[in-house]
């Protein structure tokens, strides 16, 4: 059995391996998030979930983003289990897409429409559709390692895909105006849009919040070059400001790409923009079987609506303060030097120095034995079913992970 890894999980694993390509695939595949990982869950129930051998961890992964309000939030299985006893997939959407859509224009200031779809990909492929139906243009600038879907356009592995399919991206260095407008120059004024995530949350390295002079110069490079900016909120979406990540800043994408938190974990994505770009989205044939499903719909519509009733923004940021707080209190007394970056919602923490990730890893697998599950080289999420009991348990877990890492490195 792979180390670590209970007797139902080892059992799946085994057939998963004959049934499915290398056993699992893509950015779930619990191989890459360190050997004792266990790679089947069966239940979640508020900020907790249970994997295949019934080991109860305190999340906070939030399954990499789409659980906003904890596992089987009452108010959204409420909604969707109305809509689906009505039926989910008919001829047409339900009156429900309409509400939904008129919930975001509402919402988001940025937005004077919307289309829907089901996953991240879809949506950001699709602005990038809309950009250049509007445009007429081929190029489209988006930072180098940001991360904005697994199509051809844009997976991080090559593997599948044809140098065409990428032919079209110029990269820039997030953070850094002075090389975005350089990219903008080798485009030779062909740029349909720049796509940008609302803070760099790459993986494998420290997060970084978006500098205000950055935010500002990309949304007046963009005006002055006629390209449409894409804010890809995929991942920070209806975590940090319902009305748009950047709305802080005072700075209004063109386009907005949502998905991930939209649904608390029920299957939709939406792309957002303004009534200059109205004609060019009408004008797209972008569809899919599944994308005018009412359940998720219906989801996604309860959803926001609790986060907006219920400030589950503060919720969340309540509970990545005791969070952070904590961690640093706990590193500091183990004798660590640690670095805690993004948003505390969205958390991440590395060691100082380890370069390797072999202390992260460590430490991550020491908190999964403790029952905390977070993650070695990717983000964390919070939601805001994370009480201040549950942020409490969760340190104790840290707390005695941390004394495992320094034992097992020693001092100094
Ligand atoms: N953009 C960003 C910023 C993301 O974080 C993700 C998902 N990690 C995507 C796009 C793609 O979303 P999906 O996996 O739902 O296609």
């Amino acid at each position: 059995t792979a180390s670590g890894t209970g007797p139902s999980d080892a059992a799946l694993r085994e057939r998963a391996a004959r049934v499915i390509p290398g056993g699992m695939y893509g950015h779930l595949n619990a191989a890459l998030h360190g050997p004792t990982y266990p790679q089947f869950f069966v239940r979640g129930e508020g900020c907790r979930q249970w994997d295949a051998d019934g080991r109860e961890y305190i999340d906070l992964m939030c399954s990499w983003g789409p659980i906003v309000l904890g596992h089987r939030h009452p108010k959204v299985e409420e909604a969707a289990a109305r809509q689906l006893a009505q039926g989910d997939c008919l001829n047409g959407p339900g009156p429900v897409m309409v509400e939904l859509a008129e919930l975001l224009v509402d919402l988001v200031p940025s937005a004077d429409w919307a289309m829907f779809s089901k996953n991240g990909t879809d949506a950001t492929t699709q602005a990038l559709m809309v950009a250049r139906a509007a445009t007429g243009r081929t190029k489209v600038l988006k930072a180098h390692g940001a991360y904005h879907g697994a199509d051809p356009w844009c997976t991080p592995s090559p593997a599948g895909t044809t140098p065409n399919e990428r032919a079209d991206l110029i990269e820039f260095t997030y953070n850094d105006l002075a090389s975005a407008e350089e990219a903008a120059a080798r485009a030779d004024g062909d740029v349909a849009a720049i796509i940008v995530t609302p803070f760099k949350h790459d993986a494998f390295e420290d997060q970084e919040l978006a500098d205000p002079e950055f935010v500002r110069g990309v949304r007046a490079l963009a005006d002055r070059i006629g390209a449409a900016l894409v804010i890809d909120d995929v991942r920070a979406g209806f975590r940090l400001d319902l009305r748009g990540s950047w709305e802080r800043y005072g700075v209004r994408p063109d386009l907005t790409a949502w998905s991930k938190a939209m649904g608390n974990g029920y299957a939709i994505a939406a792309v957002t923009g303004t009534d200059a770009l109205r004609d060019a989205a009408t004008t797209l044939y972008s569809t899919g079987s599944f994308w005018f499903s009412a359940v998720a719909m219906a989801a996604a519509k309860a959803t926001i609506e609790t986060l907006r009733d219920e400030d589950g923004i503060a919720a969340m940021e309540h509970a990545g303060r005791l969070l952070r707080d904590g961690l640093e209190e706990q590193a500091r007394a183990h004798g660590f030097t640690v670095r805690q970056t993004g948003p505390v919602q969205i958390p991440w923490l590395s060691f100082e120095g380890d370069t390797t990730l072999e202390k992260g890893m460590y430490f991550s697998a020491a908190c999964l034995r403790h029952g905390v599950y977070l993650h070695p080289w990717h983000n964390w999420f919070l939601s805001a079913a994370h009480t201040e009991k549950d942020i409490k348990q969760a340190l104790e877990g840290t707390d005695r992970a941390f004394a495992e890492t320094r034992a097992h490195f020693g001092a100094g």
